[in-house]
Parts: C-alpha cells; sequence; structure tokens
C-alpha cells in the first residue's frame, strides 16, 4: 500500500560552510538512541525524528554522491539543503551546488550558517544568491533561507521546520508491498565481513534473507544494521540499512533489486511523469486569459483532504476558482469549463479516456496531477511567464552599434560586443534608450570579408538583417538572449 515515507536529505555546500558539523549536530542530538544500546556507526545515512516524524539524512561526503546517483539515474534526494556561511557568502561549489540542484530540479532550503561569528552577512549572502538565480523569499522569489548556527544549534529548529514544511508539500510516497528497490549511497569490502553495501531503499520492503541481485552481483542478506548500530528484520521505504552478504561490492547509485521476481517495465512510470511536466506547453493561457487577470480554474480531486489542500494553497492574486469538487471528472465539468473558460485540473486520478477525448474536441484544457507541489509550481510558472513577458530569459551578449554602414546597397550594422557573446542564429532584442524597438534576425555575419558564426568578447563585426527596412542607429543596441523556461 501507498504510505507516506520520510523526506531523504542530501547537505551540500562549498568545503568549511559547516555541512559536517550540521550533520554531526543533528545526528547527535536527534538520533533516537538505541534501546539495545547499540554503538552509533556510519552508515551512510541516518534518521532523525522531529516533532515524532522520521527524516532520513545522506551523510556520505556531499557532491560526489549526489552528483554520482544522478549520474546513474539515481535521484534519491527529496530535499537538498544548501549550507552557506555567513562569513564567506558564496564560494565556487556554492555555485556548483546550485548548479546540481537546477539540474536536477530538486527543492531546495539554504542554511545561512555561522551566524554566531563575528562578521557574519546574511543580508549579503541573500544578495548573492538572488545574483545566481537563486532568488529568496524576501526578494520576491521562493528560496527559504533559514539562519543557523551548526556548532551552537542555533536555528536547527526552524530548519527541521521547514524540511518538514516542504516535505508535506511534497507529498512523499512509497509502497512497501511491492519489489524491493535500493539505492546504493555507499560501498565497499571489508577484511572480515566482506562487501557492504549501505543503501536506502526506494520502494519495497528489505528483508533479512531476502535474494538479491544488483548489476548482476548476486546475494542473500546476512544481516541488516541501521545507523544505532541495530540488527534490523525489515527497512522500509526512506530508511537506510547496511548490507552484508553480496557477493561482490556494487556500485554507488546502482539499485539492488529482488533476485527471481518480475519487476514492472519503468517506461510507463517516465511517461506518467513526462506527462506531468510537459503539461502546460500545449496551453495557451495568454489566451484563456484575454483581458482578465485572473486564471479560471476548476478542481476535480480524489479525495476531501487533498481537494481543501489545494484550495487553500492557491494564489488569490492570480487564480480564480470556478468550480472544486471531489469525485471523477464528468462531462457536466467539461462544459462548465468551456462556458467559464477555464483550465481543469485533475488530481490524484485517472482521466478517462473517453473524457479525454471529449476534452480535446471541446478544447477544454485537462490537466493532470499526483503532487500538489508540481500543480502549485506550474500554476506559478504560468503566471509569472504572463506578468513577465520576459520571464526565463537569459541574457547571452550584448552589442553596440558603433557605425551604420552601406554594402552592396544593404544597410550595415558595425556592431562591438559590451558584455557575452552573440551568436549568428540568436534571438535578439534591437534597444534604444533601454527600450525594445525590434527583434531583428541576423542574416549575415562577417569580420572583415569573412562570414562568421560568432562574435566574442570586445570582438567586432558587421551585420545584415532579415529585415531590410530595419530601423537601427549607430548608439543603438544590440542584446542576444535565450528562453530557458
Ligand atoms: P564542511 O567542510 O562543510 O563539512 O565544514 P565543517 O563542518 O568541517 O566546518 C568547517 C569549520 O567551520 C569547522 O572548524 C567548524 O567547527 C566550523 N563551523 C561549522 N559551523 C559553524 C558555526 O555555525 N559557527 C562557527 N563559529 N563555526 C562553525
Amino acid at each position: 500500500m501507498l504510505k507516506t515515507r520520510p523526506p531523504i536529505i542530501t547537505v551540500l555546500g562549498h568545503v568549511d560552510h559547516g555541512k559536517t558539523t550540521l550533520l554531526d549536530y543533528l545526528r547527535k542530538t536527534k538520533v533516537q538512541a538505541s534501546e539495545a544500546g547499540g554503538i552509533t556507526q556510519h552508515i551512510g545515512a541516518y534518521q532523525i525524528k522531529y516533532e515524532d516524524k522520521p527524516i532520513t539524512f545522506i551523510d556520505t561526503p556531499g557532491h560526489a554522491a549526489f552528483n554520482e546517483m544522478r549520474q546513474r539515474g539515481a535521484q534519491i534526494t527529496d530535499i537538498v539543503i544548501l549550507v552557506i556561511s555567513a562569513k564567506d557568502g558564496v564560494q565556487p561549489q556554492t555555485v556548483e551546488s546550485i548548479k546540481y540542484i537546477k539540474e536536477a530540479d530538486v527543492p531546495c532550503i539554504v542554511a545561512i550558517n555561522k551566524i554566531d561569528l563575528a562578521g557574519a552577512d546574511p543580508t549579503a549572502v541573500k544578495t548573492q544568491l538572488t545574483e545566481n538565480e537563486m532568488v529568496v523569499q524576501e526578494y520576491g522569489g521562493d528560496v527559504d533561507t533559514v539562519e543557523i548556527s551548526a556548532l551552537k544549534g542555533k536555528g536547527i529548529d526552524e530548519l527541521l521546520e521547514n524540511v518538514l514544511t516542504l516535505a508535506e508539500l511534497l507529498e512523499l510516497k512509497a509502497d512497501d508491498e511491492v519489489p524491493l528497490k535500493a539505492v546504493v549511497i555507499e560501498s565497499t569490502k571489508d577484511q572480515h565481513k566482506g562487501p557492504i553495501a549501505r543503501v536506502i531503499v526506494q520502494e519495497g520492503t528489505l528483508r533479512l534473507k531476502q535474494e538479491l541481485i544488483v548489476d548482476g552481483i548476486k546475494g542473500r542478506v546476512k544481516s541488516l544494521v541501521n545507523e544505532s548500530g541495530q540488527q534490523l528484520q525489515t527497512v522500509q521505504p526512506g530508511e537506510p540499512a547496511e548490507i552484508l552478504g553480496l557477493n561482490d561490492v556494487p556500485e554507488v547509485g546502482s539499485i539492488i533489486k529482488e533476485a527471481n521476481v518480475e519487476y514492472p517495465k519503468e517506461k510507463e512510470l517516465d511517461e506518467k511523469q513526462e506527462s506531468e511536466k510537459s503539461s502546460w506547453d500545449d496551453i495557451d493561457v495568454d489566451l484563456l486569459l484575454g483581458d482578465k487577470e485572473k486564471l479560471n480554474l476548476i478542481v476535480k480531486a480524489d479525495v476531501k483532504g487533498t481537494l481543501e489542500a489545494i484550495t487553500q494553497a492557491l494564489d488569490e492574486e492570480t487564480i480564480e476558482l470556478v468550480d472544486a469538487s471531489v469525485g471523477l471528472l464528468t462531462e457536466g465539468d467539461l462544459e462548465m469549463a468551456q462556458a467559464t473558460n477555464s483550465v481543469i485540473v485533475v488530481f490524484g486520478q485517472k482521466i478517462p479516456a473517453k473524457l479525454k477525448k471529449m476534452a480535446k474536441l471541446m478544447q477544454v484544457p485537462v490537466k493532470q496531477y499526483d503532487v500538489i507541489y508540481h500543480l502549485l509550481e506550474d500554476l506559478e510558472e504560468q503566471m509569472l511567464k504572463l506578468m513577465d513577458p520576459h520571464y526565463g530569459e537569459v541574457e547571452l551578449g550584448r552589442a553596440e552599434i558603433l557605425q551604420v554602414f552601406d554594402f552592396d546597397g544593404r544597410k550595415i550594422a558595425g556592431i562591438r560586443i559590451i558584455t557575452g557573446e552573440i551568436n549568428r542564429h540568436d534571438k535578439l532584442y534591437l534597444k534604444r534608450d533601454d527600450k525594445i524597438i525590434a527583434r531583428p534576425a541576423i542574416t549575415s555575419m562577417k569580420h572583415g570579408k569573412d562570414s562568421i558564426e560568432i562574435v566574442k568578447a570586445k570582438g567586432e563585426a558587421g551585420l545584415a538583417f532579415k529585415n531590410k527596412s530595419l530601423d537601427f542607429k549607430k548608439g543603438d543596441i544590440i542584446v542576444a538572449y535565450k528562453k530557458e523556461v
């Protein structure tokens, strides 16, 4: 049965910013002491309880594990805590972490650490984060920050509360009755014990004496131990354990499965996630909105609790809730959506094929979600796109038109790069007095007599544009950009 499982947390950040200190503090103060008096041991992860809720922390050296696992397709982290020293601010490995977080699309909480030190400047950290495309809440973004001292234990409760709130939004669930999948987070060989695999169970249940297989390595579970040194009979989703009994050392990031058990095909899962992800691309929200300032929404949920959670979380400034009810999608819902120009969101249940077809015919956008957080994220993104036409644009380069001349009867712009670079095929703005006056496209880019594809820092080039009568003059600015969303 699907059950709520503990969130799995990875701590990332620059060296010496306090990752180990934070993990040590949590382990020392929040890991439940073993009744059997076992000795705490390192098994690559540990579970704490906060407000009676379990949280799993991966404490194998940060970046390598996170990236190695991700490269192998094992995305086990639900939430990243990004630790930044309030004294040193954003550093190279912080930037690298931000890149990982964005690429993996993992929710993140920033812990601004060492606030006990003289010279700590949390505000500077927030500004730097914003400069690195992690806009904190104070500046209108959605990145949560918590000020802590891992050394003194200050702010830790607030940090954990944030983790639990986010975990609740993510609605992390796993089935403990399906065939086992456990991700290897560390592995090694011990002279006496043989191969050791440290894992976190993703789904199913790991049991003593279970026959396992991972990348051709087989084995039978001889011993299961948790971070308190206790011998376990079973390990549930979201829980870490150390396994003895494999015939060889499996790689980090590999998935341990039960031997002789048939697993459902992976593809179906991917397709389902894909359908959620790409869900808004085919809707022209612009058109739906017309002159209205709010997006009309109809919500159908599987249970009352979920429905309430969704309706309470909707942003009233941008969303007009036309109707919200529990139950399967009906023809009546489609008609109501058509009449009110609404988008329908179906939650936690399938849309019958017949209604899918009908919705298409009626041109009613229907989207299906299983995770409230994803729905809210998508809605927010849509509204941001609408409110800011430049949302998601990233500037690639900027050049000034230094002179205008004629060549072969064509008007040419002689430019010099001010920042970045401009590629012949980039999307462009033509700006005058900081206002966009046109969106030209380049037909030819030359340096002297040579055709070129790109002008880099400080470089010069002559540009001809597709629109022969494009109005440009000396002093105008050309901006190259791309859309990231
Ligand atoms: P890591 O490389 O990110 O794991 O950083 P560590 O946890 O090893 O911490 C690096 C240094 O910073 C150590 O000397 C810690 O004692 C110190 N440190 C960590 N957190 C704090 C804090 O909150 N306040 C102060 N004053 N020092 C800290």
